[in-house]
């Protein structure tokens, strides 16, 4: 393993010093596969106010302290200094009950969630690996640190960090950690919405539609509006798939960004309260775009997810059902109405909904690389979108005898319109010239 500078310099003093330093956790496991760690966390048998009088020449982060980790900036970086320690239960599902400083690697290595986490790495002192999260790591095992039932009865959100590891490093779950992880995750409900959310966040970018299928049991734990989704044939010759497995694709297939996902992940909530049977069996989800909208605010806000986040996503739902056209006109219009970003977004889901329906119907997704088109044309043309970019502003109005108040915003709005239906040009003198009429 090597290591950075900064790192090396950090471990040298520990140890120089007469103090034991490892490298642990997420930077071990990551070099170990070949990738290169983000960031790098020490552990140690020195007391954090040895640590901190030891490091008393650098920038220090003391908002951990209490908890054993000093934070030491070197160039820029920081680096996590913590105590060997070990932890009670996290009763509050937040934070451990306590924590107690320990004299050896090995306890602080227990403590940890899963074996491929559970590795210390030193220079000088080589691996400290002793729950085999190397041999682990080689053959794709996910396994929790000691007996998974009672550490993920500890903190359960350990249940939907190892969908995530498992995921990122395409490791399986051993199945005494599959078994806990699937019967515990109800335990999920009492965590701190917070820390669910996160997590989430940090899952959803890289989930594939077959993950999603593997993980549902655990989604659904945290997002109970998913539970009857898995399953649920929508009787229509349109899906091929049942609700949960048409979810797994659209989220699977749109683009990774987090808003996006989100989008994917809840757009067809509103379908279970919409569903309705016609007189030939056929199902039917009127009006699931806006109830499903409702909810998925409902669910973000429960989740303390961050308004801008929760709002984009609502607003995609909202409009997943509004068909784009491949008509240069109308998507101006969309676009000078919800923005261009979010317009790439909606053909992003609205193209995977499409997508994921297991019929392959492919005439209907012909419409699309057209619309990506037009989009195209549409920013290369630099057009006009909103008021701001008029060729002329509320000042020019004035000019032109306007009196200051309501009739120059009617006039920008009735301009912004000319120019959008391509009735003028958005050229300054065309647009006076509209003005003065107007006025
Ligand atoms: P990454 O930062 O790449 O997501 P990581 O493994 O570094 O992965 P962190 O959340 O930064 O994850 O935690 C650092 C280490 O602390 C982990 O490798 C693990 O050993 C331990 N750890 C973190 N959270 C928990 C937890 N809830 N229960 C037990 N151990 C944990
Ligand atoms: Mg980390």
């Amino acid at each position: 393993m090597i290591l950075p500078d900064y790192v090396n310099r950090c471990i040298a003093r520990l140890e120089e010093n007469g103090f034991q330093a490892y490298c642990v956790g997420g930077c071990v496991r990551d070099a170990s596969l070949g990738l290169t760690p983000h960031d790098y966390d020490l552990c140690t048998n020195a007391l954090p106010e040895q640590t901190q009088a030891l490091f008393s020449d650098c920038g220090l982060v003391l908002a951990g302290k209490k908890h054993g980790t000093v934070g030491v900036i070197l160039n820029g970086d920081v680096v996590e200094i913590t105590t060997y320690r070990t932890e009670g239960d996290y009763r509050d599902n937040r934070h451990p009950d306590w924590v107690r400083f320990v004299p050896g690697v090995e306890e602080d290595l227990a403590r940890r969630d899963f074996t491929v986490n559970a590795m210390a790495w030193s220079p000088t002192r080589g691996f400290a690996d002793p729950f085999g999260g190397r041999a682990d790591l080689r053959h794709g095992i996910l396994r929790a640190v000691g007996d998974p039932d009672a550490r993920f009865r500890e903190d359960s959100l350990r249940i939907l960090r190892g969908a995530r590891f498992s995921v990122k490093y395409g490791l399986t779950p051993e199945a005494a950690t599959e078994k806990a992880m699937t019967q515990l995750a109800p335990l999920m409900e009492n965590l701190a919405r917070e820390r669910v959310f996160e997590e989430l966040c940090k899952l959803l970018p890289m989930v594939s539609a077959g993950d999603l299928i593997r993980f549902a049991s655990i989604l659904a734990a945290v997002i109970p509006e998913l539970q009857p989704m898995v399953g649920f044939d929508q009787q229509s010759p349109h899906h091929a798939y049942d609700l949960f497995t048409h979810t797994a694709h659209v989220t699977g297939n749109v683009p990774a960004d987090l808003n996006l996902r989100w989008a994917a992940l809840l757009h067809d909530v509103g379908k279970i309260p919409c569903f309705s049977v016609d007189e030939n069996g056929r199902g039917h989800f009127y009006g699931h775009a806006q109830t499903g909208a409702a909810m998925a605010d409902d669910i973000l806000r429960r989740l303390k997810a961050p308004t801008a986040i929760r709002e984009q996503v609502v607003l995609l739902i909202d409009k997943h059902m509004t068909r784009l056209e491949p008509n240069k006109k109308t998507l101006r219009r969309q676009a000078a109405r919800w923005g261009m970003e979010t317009l790439d977004q909606l053909l992003h889901l609205q193209q995977a909904d499409m997508g994921s329906k297991g019929t392959g119907k492919p005439e209907e997704m012909e419409q699309f690389p057209k619309i990506w088109g037009i989009l195209q044309e549409i920013r290369e043309e630099n057009s006009c979108l909103s008021l701001k970019d008029l060729a002329v502003n509320g000042k020019d109005l004035m000019e032109l005898g306007f009196v200051p108040g309501k009739a120059i915003g009617a006039c920008l709005n009735h301009l912004l319109d000319l120019v959008l239906d391509e009735k003028v040009e958005n050229q300054k003198d065309v647009l006076l010239e509209e003005a003065r009429t107007f006025l």
